[in-house]
């Protein structure tokens, strides 16, 4: 619920990152003339025309389920920080160092000998407190222990900011403890919903028996994994569900807590986590804890063990020997269609950059974020902010109350480009030569930790939520922040030698986009202090409800993979976000100076080019089993869509290209945000 990003990135399933393909860089002539697929018409499928050339040149890599800009642009800087590790590594620094630590880490990760060696050993401590547990309260207390080295076990705990005073942090648990990406893997009756649940429970049987259990008992113990965490699916809010913040809010007592959690002790829970001065969170979601608390003394304890050893090995096969990775990786192949293991450097260098993000981040931007970069993208931000600012002005249907408090919340909302001020401390966490898997395991408890140690303590509003390398930007409605990491400003979204109308359709528009978040069907119920409170007269929510509900039912219609229909209600605030976010993009291009200067170039006029940066952004391609995961878990429409859903509501886009009505480019209703 935290941030809202541009796209989806980190995978599930310990699938992250992204692998080098011979050869591949972004083209350096802005305008990507051989991205472009001239046969088609820009009024049929713009998304073809802008990038029909490059998803025929860009095949997908073995080691990918999708293939587009942003993994050029992560294989790049996987690169780049592979060479910096590795000068860490050799530059011998002192004990305790943050460049021991990035050197340590990287090192422990590629010693491949020491790791097959180990094989599960190291974590023979977790599977003997497995193993040692009697009655409740021991599972109670293995569960605490698990949960704080980073195993998905039964459900997750964290912290936010109180949705109704942005001014504290608070305590929160949510649901959790599967396997599978979401609950519909579990529930749904679709054949290829159901054929990858066959997988899984095989998956399971061959991890149980790698854990030295003979064929028939492993096959038992799948098939008890899988009732259990079907069980805990079915007690599982949908995603359409949690999109609603106060549908996820219940701030608890510990005596509310208990009642609400059948067969559980919160007040020992936090004893055992190391946080008993914690006496209330938000328990997101009641229905699934009541649910859980009954499942605590219905299910066995021996059926409970067997399921925390699969949770346990589910969270480091990764970083153990090769079996483990390798029967892993079949079930990620079977999710997201995979076909091959990224080399092991890139699997190292991926899972660094979750435990010490900010420390490789640091180096990062010493080397590739010149303060020039700054200033030029600071210019088109501030143009975006004065569009919106403009619209909200004279937005003909908002009246005067409503308008006065959208433009404070605009005033109010912070902007952060590059990376932090403050870096982040790792002081407290040990990074040594190895094994890996325990390097793996302190660094979880370190961030575990580290987000704990904030309930009940002052914001820090000079934290960010995304590391600079990250390909990617986020809003936050409870900071009430927009946030641009260094790794999104380079080509193709910034490119100081682009045409502007490239760098305005393209930046641009993420910053709209952003920016738009605020406003958003989620973002329009937090004030500019960042305080779920309602700031709207009636009629106004009226009519922003019909807007909004426009862009859901329009984005309904489109499908994947065949037959599976684009969830509008998931992706409302993400396509609300991509139509303001473009629409405020291209009145900043119009009203800039850089506009009035604009020529036209490779025959396009410069709206052209500014609608032809916006759709380069998507280039991509994309395996069928991904799709259908993405379209399962993810918040933001397919990359197809994000392009020719949203230009099909702006009739600028149709005047650039000439588009005719009763063409596909032409919504036949026309969503209006801005
Ligand atoms: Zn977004």
């Amino acid at each position: 619920m935290r941030l809202h990003r541009f796209a989806l990135l980190g995978m599930m399933l310990g699938l992250s990152g992204a692998a080098l393909a011979a050869g591949t860089t972004v083209d350096a002539d802005s305008l990507h003339p051989g991205w472009l697929d001239t046969h088609a018409s820009p009024a049929q499928s713009f998304y073809q025309f802008a990038n029909g050339g490059w998803q025929k040149s860009h095949p997908i890599p073995a080691a990918y389920s999708t293939w587009g800009t942003f993994n050029i642009l992560q294989v790049r800087n996987e690169t780049i920080i592979r060479q910096l590790i590795q000068d860490a590594a050799k530059a011998h620094a002192p004990d305790g160092s943050a460049a021991q630590k990035v050197g340590d880490f990287y090192a422990s990760g590629m010693d491949e000998q020491l790791i097959d060696r180990l094989g599960i050993g190291p974590l023979s401590p977790e599977l003997d407190g497995i193993a040692g547990i009697r009655n409740l309260s021991d599972l109670q207390r293995e569960v605490a222990q698990l949960q704080m080295i980073g195993v998905d076990a039964m459900f997750g705990i964290g912290e936010m900011q109180d949705f109704k005073d942005s001014s504290r942090v608070i305590g929160v648990a949510g649901q959790g403890g599967i396997g599978l990406p979401d609950r519909d893997y579990y529930l749904k009756q679709d054949p290829k919903f159901k054929q990858i649940r066959a997988e899984y429970v095989a998956h399971l049987t061959r991890t149980f028996q790698l854990l030295g259990d003979g064929r028939q008992l492993a096959a038992r113990e799948a098939g008890i994994v899988m009732t259990i965490e079907t069980g805990l699916a079915k007690a599982s809010m949908s995603r359409v569900q949690q999109r609603d913040p106060r549908a996820i809010y219940h701030v608890m007592t510990l005596v509310q807590l208990d009642r609400a959690t059948p067969n559980f002790s919160w007040s020992e829970y936090f004893r055992e986590i190391g946080y008993p001065q914690i006496t209330s969170i938000n328990l997101a979601m009641p229905e699934f804890f009541g649910a859980l608390g009954k499942d605590l003394r219905s299910v066995p304890l021996e059926q409970w063990k067997i399921y925390l050893r699969w949770r346990l090995i589910d969270a480091f096969a990764p970083y153990l020997s090769k079996p483990f990775v390798d029967e892993n990786f079949r079930m990620q192949s079977a999710v997201t269609g995979a076909q091959k293991l990224l080399p092991r450097w890139q699997r190292v260098v991926n899972a660094e950059d979750d435990a010490l993000g900010f420390a490789v981040g640091k180096l990062y931007v010493e080397k590739e974020f010149p303060p020039s970069s700054k200033a030029q993208v600071l210019e088109i931000l501030h143009g975006i902010r004065a569009a919106l600012k403009g619209d909200l002005a004279t937005l003909p249907w908002m009246t005067p109350t409503t308008r006065k408090a959208a433009l404070v919340k605009l005033d109010l909302m912070g902007e952060r480009i590059g990376y932090p001020d403050k870096w982040r401390d790792y002081s407290t966490l040990r990074i040594d030569r190895g094994p890996y898997v325990l390097n793996v395991m302190r660094a979880n408890e370190f961030e575990q930790k580290r987000e704990l140690n904030k309930v009940g303590k002052p914001v820090d509003h000079d934290e960010w939520f995304m590391t600079p390398q990250e390909v990617n930007a986020y809003y936050d409605p409870s900071m009430n922040n927009i946030n641009f990491p260094a790794g999104i400003l380079q080509p193709p979204f910034f490119d100081p030698k682009a045409p502007a109308a490239v760098n305005y359709g393209a930046v641009g528009w993420v910053m709209g986009h952003e920016m738009t978040h605020g406003f958003d069907d989620q973002g329009a119920q937090f004030d500019g202090h960042g305080n779920l409170k309602n700031w709207w007269t009636p009629e106004d929510a009226k009519r922003f409800h019909a807007a909004t509900s426009c862009i859901s039912n329009q984005f309904s219609g489109y499908t994947v993979d065949g037959d599976l229909h684009v969830q509008g209600k998931l992706v409302t605030g993400e396509e609300t976000a991509d139509l303001g976010g473009m629409m405020l993009a291209w009145r900043a291009f119009h009203a800039s100076s850089a506009y009035k200067s604009a020529k036209i170039v490779d025959g396009f006029t410069p709206d052209q080019q500014f609608f032809l940066g916006a759709a380069h952004v998507w280039a991509n391609n994309i395996r069928p089993a991904e799709a259908r995961r993405r379209v399962t878990i993810d918040p933001h429409a397919p990359a197809l869509y994000r392009v020719n859903g949203t230009l099909a509501n702006l009739p600028q886009f149709q005047e650039a290209f000439q588009v005719p009505a009763g063409s596909p480019m032409v919504s036949a209703h026309r969503c209006v945000i801005w």
